[in-house]
């Protein structure tokens, strides 16, 4: 499980792009980025589906 290294929330967002990957924090009086995340491992094999338009 991800933990916030800046609030130790444990519920948080993944975010990737072609730049940047890391977490997102939920917290609301946090909301800080973590780029040392790395993907869920069950996330990292084969490509992601995309969402249904
Ligand atoms: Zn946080």
């Amino acid at each position: 499980m991800w933990t916030c290294p800046h609030c130790g929330g444990t519920r948080g967002f993944f975010f990737s792009d072609e730049n940047l990957q890391g977490m997102l924090c939920l917290a609301p009086d946090c909301g800080r980025f973590d780029a040392t995340a790395v993907l869920p491992a069950h996330e990292a094999s084969g490509d992601a589906p995309l969402p249904p338009q």
